[in-house]
């Protein structure tokens, strides 16, 4: 990779890396793109840079309403999920969960996905 390729690569990773590492919105690639439009940058940019990110466990995805979201807090928790607005919010998990985990002999228990759905407190 040529130097100045390198330098936008690292310039455009960082760009990302800066919009999503402290949202608490989990926020889908779209909404990154449309936060990071006067950089210039591309939704593939976006896209590409993000999935580096969760392949490197700087960020996690799940899937919520047929779209990919990104989720900065890489530990294990919950989310409250607002079935009007389609809010996202970060809930703690008991920590004894991970001692109720099944006994399965023929599997690698890879993480715990927990969704409390409802309406939340400006939707109510
Ligand atoms: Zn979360």
């Amino acid at each position: 990779m040529s130097q100045l390729k390198n330098k936008r690569v690292t310039r455009q990773r960082q760009l990302v890396y800066d919009c999503v590492i402290d949202r608490k919105d989990h926020p889908s690639a779209n909404d990154v793109f449309a936060d990071l439009q006067n950089t210039g940058i591309g939704i593939a940019t976006v896209y590409r840079q993000l999935s580096a990110m969760v392949d490197e466990g700087i960020l996690k995805s799940f899937e919520h309403s047929g779209k990919i979201r990104y989720d900065p807090l890489v530990a294990p928790h919950a989310h409250f999920v607002c079935s009007i607005c389609d809010g996202i919010w970060d809930v703690d998990l008991p920590e004894d969960i991970f001692l109720m985990s099944p006994d399965f002999s023929n599997v690698e228990i890879e993480g715990l996905e927990l969704t409390w759905k409802g309406v939340c407190e400006s939707c109510k």
